[in-house]
This record gives structure tokens, C-alpha cells and sequence, in this order.
């Protein structure tokens, strides 16, 4: 660390220290002016005709033109999957299928840096996370599944299982490459054909990987990425020639697409939003657990289904969290998602950012008391400080409803009973966190939590041998590990 080097104004906290920027290079990021669909093998103009622009968040900037892919376009992509479907890649032997999906593994990880500043430049994540998190987890999955390519039988052992058929698979903007990741690999691995749908503010990622695709020489049509908007997603979820929906996004639109779904046969799993509580015990390595909030709900902007955005702390140690988690707040650094040493990237887009700031206005109308962190943030783009909120109640629609933005609320409690109602009491059930010294609370504590995913003492690990899923309004189904494989196998 430096003294009195005021380099940039994102990196500058407000004692004055900074450090020196650290800019991760973007000279060799070659992007296009204009992305077309990825469709049968090729890249095509939309029929449609219609395109839209991709922002970087960070600075507001035009990166690119994307395709709009309407009816027609979902058309030919949903055709194309199936014609390999019951063509080249549905008949190919399951060993021959598992060499193509490493050899998309071993391509990701060859660009990697390329990838990482593509995600970090579309999406406004920091560096730091896609170059470490994102897209080597998302290489991770393509090499886990590969594996179990020619392994199905002993996936479902006695039941000689089969493919499905043609998967749709829609997308958010949190972890573009990796949720990209996460629907293909399996998929492929169990015999499918794929049309992806990444969001609209984050294609670039899911159009790399369909260069990658191509560059892997997967046979034309086995998976084709056709980018647009909601309207491009029900044309998706609507279509008749579509066997199986995989869905990761909000709550409102996962339960429209249910709506839309029932009684048409088609299969879905959908991976919803969520409201994790992060429970704080006295006997707790405070450090170690501050040090896990911060990472759970500030280092990813909040941008997570999964984010601890709830912490409870028991009462006694609740004075010295609160003091140590606003000095930690006061020495994150909100600014350049390039720069190695950003904590806090930029808000995805314009409409989040706007989201969280009504939040922010509704916990402060509600009673709470707000408090952000006092860094310098950039003019131009699109920023949200971390902030904490006490003095609110499980009534609160700050505690209830899910922000998506660095926003965290606190609330203490005195027994295991108390912390576990107040827990589970909300719509939403996908993941926690607990901090105890003690084993046998974990047990406890964990056994009653209804959530899919619950972490002791960390937060946020992924391993793609590892399903991930929620109860509740949070979704329906498994990504992730062999549950990950089952939603696309026919199996008795
Ligand atoms: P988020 O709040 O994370 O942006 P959304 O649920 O709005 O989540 O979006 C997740 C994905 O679902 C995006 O790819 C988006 O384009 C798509 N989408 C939005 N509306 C619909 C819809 N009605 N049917 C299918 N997909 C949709």
C-alpha cells in the first residue's frame, strides 16, 4: 500500500490511503461491432432483422450489437438442435460425445484471460471474480460432466438411462459464462441438444463460448445460442419442439414460465431467486466470519441468487460484528471491474441499479438505520456502495424481498430456536451460512434450515460435484454434481 498517491478516484479510500492502479490489460480483447446468432453450426443474421446494444456498466460505453433472435429464429434454432439430436449427435457413442465436451473445457481454459475480461467488461463484475471464480468453474463443469458421458448407466444403476431430447436453456446476467456452463455440460454429457438463451445485458460471454463450440467442431446444431430479451425466452419456452426447460433467473419470471409450462409435458427445472440467511453464534471465529459476510453479499455486488443478504448475530457479539464489519465496509474499493485490486464492480445495468436504490428508500422509510461505506465511486457508470441496515424486523420488505445489490441486513437473536424461525421464515429457501465453533450446532442449525445449499463456517464454494438447488419459491430441481445429470436423463 502507498500513502498520498491519489492515482484514481475508485481506488482512493477515505483516510486518503490508496493504492496504485492495477489495471488488468483489455489490448488483446478483440469484439465485433455487430454478434449474429449462433445457429446450426453458424453464426446468422436474425431473421427478425432486429438488433440490440450491449453496455459496459462501468462506463455506460457501447460494446457491441447483438442479435434479437424473434419467433422465426427460435424456429430454426430449435430445428437445427433437433435434426442433431436424431442426427450426429444423438447417435454418436457416448465416449465420442465426452471427448467433444473436454475439448470445450480445455478450449476455456486456453482463453481464459480473454474470457474473463469479456465477462468483467459486459457484466461489470470485478476482475478478480472472473478470472478466479468464473470462468475456471465454468471450464471445472465441462470437465466434470465429459466424465460422465460414457458413465450413464452407472449414473442411474439398473435403468440404463436415455437423453430427453432438445433442452432450452434461459439464462441471467450474475454469471453469464458459468450459468452458460452449468445447463450446457450436463446436457451434452446425457445426449441432449441445446438452444441457449443468455440475458440481454451479458451475451457477449455465451457468444465466446459459441466460437469455442464451433472452434471444438461439435456437430452443427448440437448447441446453438440465440440472444434477445424476455420475448426471445417465452418464444423458447413455448415452443412445441422443445423437451425440456432449464430456467435460472427471478422468481416472477421462473413462475411464469411454470404457468406457462403446466400440461404441456415438457420438463423444467428452475433455479430461482433467494434471501440467505448468514448465522453469526457467539462462539463464532468473528474475524474469519466478518471476513464471510463481506464475501458473501459485498464482493459479488450482492449480484448472487445465493448472497447472504440476511445476517443474524447473537446478541452478545452482535456490538463487535456491527463495529468490524463497518471497518471492513470502509476498505472495499467500489470502481473499475478491470482494476486487480476492486472489491466491488459495477451494478449489471441502468434498471438494477435503480432497483436498489427503491430498496435503500424503503428501509430507511421502513425504520431502518442505513449505513455505507464512505468510498469515492466513478461518475460515469453504474454503482451502489456497500451498505448495512439495522434497526429492521422480519416484517421488513428489505428483509423479505430479494434486493440482488451489495445490501445487507442485521438482525440479532438470543437461541438456536429463535434464529432457525427467523430463518426460514420467508418465501425463498436456497442457501445459508452459519458461523459456530461448535459441530454439533452446525448439525442442528443445518438439519432445521429449510435451504438447499448451506455452508459452515465459509460461504460461497461451488465445485460442480456439488448440486445446487433450492426449497420454496427458490425453484424446483438440481444443478450441479449427478442431481445435475438426472433432470436430463430418462431414467424409470
Ligand atoms: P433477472 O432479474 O435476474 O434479470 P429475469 O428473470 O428477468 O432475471 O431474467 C432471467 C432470464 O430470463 C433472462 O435471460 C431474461 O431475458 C429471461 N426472461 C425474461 N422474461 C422471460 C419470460 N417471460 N420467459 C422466458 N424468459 C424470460
Amino acid at each position: 500500500m502507498k500513502s498520498k498517491k491519489k492515482s484514481t478516484v475508485q481506488l482512493t479510500f477515505n483516510d486518503g490511503w490508496s493504492y496504485d492502479p492495477a489495471p488488468e490489460s483489455k489490448d488483446h480483447i478483440r469484439l465485433k461491432e455487430q454478434y449474429e446468432l449462433f445457429i446450426d453450426g453458424k453464426f446468422v443474421r436474425p431473421e427478425s432483422g432486429k438488433y440490440f446494444d450491449t453496455v459496459n456498466p462501468a462506463t455506460e460505453k457501447k460494446l457491441a450489437s447483438i442479435a434479437e433472435a424473434g419467433d422465426k429464429d427460435v424456429d430454426l434454432a430449435v430445428r437445427a438442435a433437433r435434426k442433431s439430436y436424431t442426427g450426429a449427435w444423438g447417435k454418436m457413442p457416448a465416449k465420442e460425445r465426452g471427448k467433444y465436451i473436454y475439448r470445450i473445457a480445455r478450449i476455456l481454459q486456453e482463453r481464459a484471460r480473454e474470457l474473463a475480461v469479456i465477462e468483467s467488461m459486459d457484466g461489470g463484475k470485478p476482475i478478480r471474480e472472473s478470472r478466479d471464480i468464473d470462468v475456471p468453474l465454468a471450464a471445472a463443469h465441462f470437465f466434470y460432466y465429459a466424465g460422465w458421458a460414457d458413465k450413464l448407466p452407472y449414473a442411474v444403476p439398473g435403468q440404463l438411462p436415455t437423453s430427453i431430447g432438445v433442452a432450452g436453456q434461459i439464462i441471467p446476467w450474475n454469471f453469464p459464462l458459468l450459468m452458460a456452463a452449468w445447463k450446457i455440460a450436463p446436457a451434452l454429457a446425457a445426449g441432449n441438444t441445446v438452444v441457449l438463451k443468455p440475458a440481454e445485458t451479458t451475451s457477449l460471454t455465451a457468444l465466446k463460448l459459441a466460437e469455442i463450440i464451433q472452434e471444438a467442431d461439435l456437430p452443427p446444431g448440437t448447441v446453438n445460442i440465440i440472444t434477445g430479451a424476455g420475448a426471445t425466452g417465452a418464444g423458447i419456452v413455448q415452443h412445441a419442439g422443445i423437451d425440456k426447460i432449464a430456467f435460472t433467473g427471478s422468481t416472477e419470471v421462473g413462475k411464469l414460465i411454470q404457468k406457462g409450462l403446466a400440461g404441456t409435458g415438457k420438463r423444467y427445472t428452475l433455479e430461482l431467486g433467494g434471501k440467505a440467511a448468514n448465522i453469526i453464534f457467539e462462539d463464532a471465529a468473528i474475524d474469519q466470519a466478518v471476513e464471510g459476510i463481506v464475501n458473501g453479499i459485498f464482493f459479488n455486488q450482492g449480484h448472487v441468487c445465493c448472497a447472504g443478504s440476511r445476517l443474524f448475530v447473537q446478541e452478545s457479539v452482535m456490538k463487535t460484528v456491527v463495529r468490524k464489519l463497518k471497518d471492513r465496509m470502509e476498505t472495499l474499493i467500489v470502481g473499475d471491474p478491470l482494476d486487480k485490486n476492486t472489491d466491488i464492480g459495477a451494478i449489471n445495468s441502468r434498471m438494477q441499479l435503480n432497483k436498489i436504490k427503491q430498496y435503500l428508500k424503503i428501509g430507511v422509510n421502513e425504520g431502518g438505520t442505513m449505513y455505507q461505506s464512505a468510498c469515492a465511486v466513478p461518475t460515469k457508470g453504474f454503482w451502489c456502495r456497500p451498505t448495512l441496515f439495522t434497526d429492521v424486523s422480519q416484517s421488513s420488505r428489505i428483509v423479505q424481498e430479494e434486493i440482488f445489490g451489495p445490501v445487507l441486513t442485521i438482525q440479532s437473536f438470543r437461541t438456536i430456536e429463535e434464529v432457525i424461525e427467523k430463518a426460514n421464515n420467508i418465501p425463498y429457501g436456497l442457501s445459508g451460512g452459519v458461523w459456530t465453533d461448535k459441530g454439533s450446532k452446525i448439525f442442528k442449525v443445518t438439519n432445521q434450515l429449510r435451504a438447499g445449499v448451506i455452508w459452515a463456517n465459509t460461504y460461497n464454494k461451488f465445485d460442480p460435484t456439488s448440486p445446487f438447488g433450492g426449497y420454496k419459491e427458490s425453484g424446483v430441481g438440481r444443478e450441479g454434481g449427478l442431481h445435475g445429470l438426472m433432470p436430463y436423463l430418462q431414467h424409470a
